[in-house]
């Protein structure tokens, strides 16, 4: 999008507002966010959390963590991928959480609706057969949301990174109420 695009009309409120406006996505998000930095003042914030929790959940486009779990900025580590998958570049962003920025407890959030619930591993096969390169990731794909939660869990627990993982707790987010449904690590029968 051109300057004189961007100078044709005053800045609408949001994003969302202007979806029939000319210029790319991300063109939007940066006007937003000079609407945004000029009303923004420093709120001299240390970098460690100040509940010392990091947050791991799915990409989702419909999960708020900030507004779901009632959290302020500066509250809390947010390390979202698809799935809410327990990789191991979340273990090592939970490692640096944990140990040079002072966490001590995780929070793993998957939810009703995910796209990875619809997935399997054969993703990863059709994806060689087009381009010709396996990927090195797997897809991390699941069929039982309640089950890759307390995998979740599991890696977390058992990492032998982290400083911290008695306070390690996993929840499935229903899209449809907000809501949280804790998971039992221990009783796969239970839901
Ligand atoms: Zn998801």
């Amino acid at each position: 999008m051109s300057t004189h695009q961007r100078n044709a009309q005053p800045l609408s409120q949001s994003p969302a507002d202007d979806q029939h406006r000319p210029g790319s996505v991300t063109d939007r998000l940066v006007e937003a966010n000079e609407r945004y930095a000029a009303q923004f003042t420093d709120p001299g914030m240390d970098a460690r959390p100040v509940l010392n929790v990091a947050v791991v959940a799915c990409m989702d486009a419909r999960i708020d963590l900030h507004k779901a779990l009632g959290l302020e900025l500066g509250d809390c580590h947010t390390i979202r991928n698809a799935g809410g998958v327990v990789t191991d570049d979340v273990i090592r962003s939970l490692t640096i959480s944990q140990r040079a920025l002072g966490t001590r407890s995780v929070v793993l959030i998957h939810h009703t609706g995910c796209g990875l619930l619809n997935l399997t591993e054969n993703f990863r096969h059709e994806l060689e057969l087009e381009v010709g390169q396996r990927p090195s990731w797997a897809v991390e794909a699941f069929p039982d949301l309640d089950q890759d939660v307390r995998q979740s869990m599991e890696r977390v627990r058992t990492s032998p990174f982290l400083l911290h993982t008695d306070d390690v707790r996993g929840f499935v987010f229903d899209v449809k109420t907000g809501l949280l449904r804790e998971i039992d690590p221990e009783n796969p029968s239970e839901s």
